[in-house]
């Protein structure tokens, strides 16, 4: 995390000023910038999924005039507020149509529903996509043009940003990351979507505990079966703290996960030939901070420069993100903010 959640006193604040609402299956993270992306105030609050969307929308309204009171400036300055959701969406009718992490908001209008509490024009977005312009913005990947971010979680989130447009698709359904295709064999793994070989099914948070539970199951040795045994859940985490104290099993998981997560990039930088690639998300081994961390975006990079084509493969910058779990709600007031300089209201 950079020092990005040090507020700034509203008089310092250069206009226009944009609000960003990540909403998550558990948490609203709830954030108003400036400009240039200074925060000028933050709230993270239950998302109460059995209230229902209307009250939710109430709700993150609430919210955002609470912040824009207590920084001083009240709703009226908010240029735009940024909307960012789980999928699945439409997004230009502004709906939510099926999420699976907030059961029973389903078909709901969203977007205009928040803009009816807010009183501002809403812009609405994908929580993985905002999360990548978030990073293009301000975080790891700002001082880059385009990038592609994977978001490593219980799913793999992804997102495409070139020039400053997110990519979202024609049908809401562009760098949807996590099913890009890395195994067609007899044995490829199911997805959670209900199809066979794409990404997430191999280097998810949840994936990569199951294929662990698999060689556990078959019987490979390992320090984890102790840790189980004594009450430990088998996590991500729980793996993350075992490759540390170098369990060969839970070294060779993480290592897999690195090459088969780089095999899926090697696609994504043929296709889009962006200034970077980043990974974020709540599975990433400690990052740069940590010799796990270190050695799985190592493993990957190698993974790329075996694999790529050669220009590719010589410029290719692979990094982890920095905003953690505020790239949602900073992306969401970027891409306000984007909309807000296109087209001034
Ligand atoms: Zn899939």
């Amino acid at each position: 995390m950079t020092d990005t959640r040090r507020t700034i006193p509203s008089d310092q604040a250069v206009p226009p000023l944009f609000a960003g609402i990540d909403l998550g299956g558990t948490n609203i993270k709830i954030g108003l910038v400036d400009d240039r992306g200074a925060l000028l105030g933050y709230q993270s609050v239950p998302t109460e999924i059995h209230e229902g969307p209307e009250a939710g929308a109430r709700r993150m309204a609430d919210v955002v005039r609470q912040i824009a009171d207590g920084a001083g400036i009240g709703m009226a300055n908010v240029a735009r507020v940024g909307l960012a959701t789980p999928g699945t969406m439409d997004i230009p009718a502004g709906r939510l149509i099926k999420p699976v992490n907030l059961p029973g908001w389903n078909d709901f209008p969203i977007r205009d529903r928040v803009s009816h509490h807010c009183g501002r024009p809403v812009t609405y977005a994908n929580d993985a996509d905002a999360a990548a312009y978030g990073e293009f913005w301000l975080g790891a990947g700002r001082e880059m043009h385009s990038l592609v971010m994977l978001t490593l979680g219980t799913g793999v989130g992804g997102g495409i940003i070139i020039g400053d447009l997110s990519i979202a698709g024609e049908h809401s359904h562009g760098s949807e990351l996590g099913h890009i295709i890395i195994d067609i064999g007899p044995n490829a793994r199911m997805c959670g979507c209900g199809q066979t070989g794409h990404l997430e099914a191999y280097c998810s948070a949840t994936a990569v505990v199951r294929r662990t539970e698999e060689a556990l199951q078959a019987g490979r040795a390992s320090s984890l079966s102790a840790a189980i045994a004594g009450g430990a859940e088998l996590t991500a985490l729980l793996i993350d703290q075992h490759a540390e104290r170098e369990d060969p099993l839970a070294v060779e998981i993480v290592d897999e996960t690195a090459r088969l997560l780089g095999i899926g990039i090697v696609t994504l930088l043929h296709t889009v030939d962006p200034s970077g690639v980043l990974i974020g998300g709540a599975m990433t081994f400690g990052r740069e901070g940590s010799p796990v961390g270190r050695k799985f975006i190592e493993r990957i990079r190698q993974e790329v420069r075996r694999r790529a084509l050669p220009v590719v493969a010589a410029a290719a910058r692979i990094n982890y993100a920095e905003l953690g779990s505020d790239a949602g709600f900073f992306g969401a007031a970027g891409l306000a903010r984007a909309d807000f300089h296109r087209k001034p209201e």
